[in-house]
């Protein structure tokens, strides 16, 4: 098992040399980690679980639902790296998270996972580069940088203190 330094290590490198947008499957594979989509009722969001069969080098797996929208497919999927970055003591059999990524867990911990995903999927090294070209009328453009990142746009606002 990896500690979180090395596992830490391994995503700001996938970052460094990433572009918009992160690929987050292909980060979980760096990470040892298969994606896959299942179909759910939309409540639910994500899992991570532990599986001898459909787990990387890793271990785990992630299943992500299929009929999601492809912005918050990108969201959960990073969500549920998050959860073995950071969390892989608790995930335990396995955690599933709902629409608003509860998962039963300590909601200081969601909290922690939604704040790696954003670092994830919106990276500041990146949106730097960014930012100056998406200005419009002295704001950023929200919308424009939510489109290049794959995110959504409440995403994005939030990011950038910018709220929609
Ligand atoms: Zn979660």
């Amino acid at each position: 098992m990896r500690n979180v330094t090395e596992k830490m290590n391994i995503l700001n490198t996938f970052i460094g040399r990433s572009d918009a947008p992160i690929q987050t499957v292909a980060l979980a594979g760096e990470l040892g980690i298969k994606v896959y989509h299942a179909g759910w009722p939309d409540k639910i969001s994500g899992k991570i679980q532990k599986d001898a069969n459909l787990g990387g080098s890793s271990g785990f797996a992630i299943f992500v639902n299929k009929d999601h929208h492809v912005n918050r497919r990108r969201f959960t999927t990073a969500h549920e790296i998050a959860h073995y970055v950071l969390h892989e003591d608790q995930i335990g059999d396995g955690i599933f998270d709902d629409a608003l990524y509860r998962s039963g867990l300590p909601s200081s911990v969601e909290a922690q996972a939604n704040g790696l995903a954003a670092d994830i999927l919106m990276p500041w090294s990146i949106l730097n580069r960014y930012i100056p070209t998406n200005i419009q009328n002295g704001a950023v453009d929200v919308t424009k940088l939510a489109n290049i990142f794959q995110v959504s746009p409440q995403s994005m606002g939030i990011r950038l203190g910018q709220p929609t």
